[in-house]
């Protein structure tokens, strides 16, 4: 039997929306397991500690993996990507593409990735274009300042946001 296709799909989470959720159903399509690493990422200030963002991801993705057949583990991760490819067996590394704004870095990485593993491919999804233009950024600042973030998060994730931005000011 040929060996399971594993990948990785790499991101800070802050939090998860439903951009990644679709990205990560995708994904599943595409591998018999699923590493999702949640990068620790302190320059960006996350408004979640790593601790709350793995455990929404992994509360988030549990019915999808279950629904895919496809086991997902969740990971934190402070390493180099393609180090953190390479410790967990991966085959592939999944990114989500938004506009052109995603294009110009994720080209340098993957550039630059491909010259410290040709062996890792990296495989781009675009997300369902009702999903395409969320980003976690700009849900928390919509929250900041008292938005309905409810169309991009889930349900629970929107209510966390909320009491998460309340405590900080
Ligand atoms: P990063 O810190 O790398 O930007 P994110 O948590 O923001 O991590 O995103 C992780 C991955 O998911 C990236 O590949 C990003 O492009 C992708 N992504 C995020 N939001 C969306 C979306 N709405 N549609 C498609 N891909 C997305």
């Amino acid at each position: 039997m040929a060996r399971d296709r594993v990948g990785v799909y790499p991101g800070t989470f802050d939090p998860v929306t439903n951009g990644h959720l679709d990205i990560i159903k995708r994904g599943l399509g595409l591998v018999d397991k699923l590493v999702i690493g949640v990068a620790t990422n302190p320059s960006k200030d996350p408004l979640f500690s790593l601790e709350e963002r793995v455990a929404v991801v992994e509360r988030e993705t549990r019915t999808l993996g279950e629904n895919a057949g496809v086991t997902i583990e969740v990971v934190q991760f402070d390493e180099l990507l393609m180090k953190f490819a390479e410790r967990v067996g991966a085959d592939i590394i999944i990114r989500g593409l938004r506009a052109v704004a995603d294009f110009e870095y994720e080209f340098q990485m993957t550039g630059m990735n491909y010259q410290i593993n040709p062996d890792i491919e990296t495989v781009f999804l675009m997300a369902d274009p009702k999903y395409q233009t969320i980003a976690s950024r700009l849900v928390k600042e919509v929250a900041m300042y008292g938005g309905n973030i409810a169309p991009f998060v889930p349900g629970r994730v929107a209510e966390e946001v909320v009491t998460k931005v309340q405590s900080r000011t």
